[in-house]
């Protein structure tokens, strides 16, 4: 019967207290890729207009209009907003037209929501008590760092999708997350020092900066980039230099593959046509915050 007394232990009150605050994390989390959707929708199209359009147009912004349907139009209901759970409800489809809605938006809510549970797990805040004087220091550093680096990785998400459909990483992410990492980084918040954060940002803009005059110089093309420099940038602010050897190599080699693969099997790549690189570099980053630079280099052979 021992089975079943333990089957029918309730949780205990700390284990309820932890889902709850799971569940909250990951309903901010989603309430945040929501916001992450509307980024990767509009910023593009207000970057675009400051450049065609005069003053006098009314413009879209993050708050106008509001979210609406792509096909019809017509604006969300309230309780639609979080595409994930409308998905569920509607079953993909737009409540007034029918029309099927691209499972990309729910995808991103659901991918950021994972990252924001993710980075709580990985500071452990789940073990932490805030009663403990000794260790309340502790407590909220640990949690402005999961918050820093889960709001990171939102911009992260964000910055990958707009530079696969427009070729674009927007100045008005990279660089305020760039000036976000150098401070974060002078309070001892994400665990480098602050000569590693300044040093990793010089060398991630400068080692491309380098590789794309080399390029153009044999090609007289450009190959990279500003915006790839800038992401390379805020990568090694938040990373520190050597995380960035890691990064570009890891990057780079799926790069590779992904061209070849279109060249060869797909046979869909014009190569006059820039590729994104910054869906691979932002790709590499997220492999190197799940596993650690020494997995990956590890795997290229680089460390024992
Ligand atoms: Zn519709």
């Amino acid at each position: 019967m021992s089975w079943m007394s333990t089957a029918l232990n309730l949780p205990s009150p700390l284990g309820v207290a932890l889902i709850a605050l799971i569940a909250l994390i990951a309903i901010f989390g989603l309430i945040v890729g929501s916001f992450c959707n509307v980024v990767v929708r509009r910023l593009p199209q207000m970057l675009l207009q400051e450049d065609t359009q005069g003053l006098s147009a009314k413009r879209v912004s993050l708050m106008w209009p509001r979210s609406h349907c792509p096909h019809c139009l017509h604006p969300l209901r309230p309780q639609h907003l979080v595409p994930v759970l409308s998905f569920m409800w509607l079953k993909g489809q737009c409540a007034d037209c029918a029309q099927k809605i691209s499972p990309r938006y729910w995808a991103t809510e659901l991918l950021v929501s994972l990252w924001w549970v993710f980075c709580a797990v990985k500071f452990q805040l789940l073990n932490l008590s805030p009663q403990d004087s000794l260790a309340q220091h502790l407590f909220l550093t640990q949690w402005t760092s999961a918050f820093l680096w889960a709001l990171m990785g939102s911009a992260l998400i964000c910055l990958a999708q707009i530079d696969w459909e427009h070729q674009l990483l927007p100045d008005a992410i990279t660089q305020p997350f760039l000036w976000l990492g150098l401070l974060s980084a002078q309070f001892g918040l994400l665990g480098l020092t602050p000569k590693a954060s300044l040093l990793g940002a010089a060398v991630g803009y400068m080692s491309l900066w380098v590789i794309a005059k080399i390029y153009f110089l044999l090609s007289s093309r450009d190959g990279l980039g500003q915006g790839d420099m800038k992401l390379l940038a805020l990568f090694g602010a938040w990373m520190g230099p050597l995380s960035l050897i890691a990064v570009v190599l890891l990057a780079s080699s799926t790069g590779a593959v992904f061209g070849l693969w279109r060249l060869k099997v797909k046979k869909d790549l014009d190569l006059h046509e820039p590729i994104a690189f910054g869906p691979f570099l932002i790709l590499a980053a997220f492999t190197l915050l799940l596993l650690g630079p020494e997995q990956v280099l590890a795997f290229f052979g680089l460390k024992t």
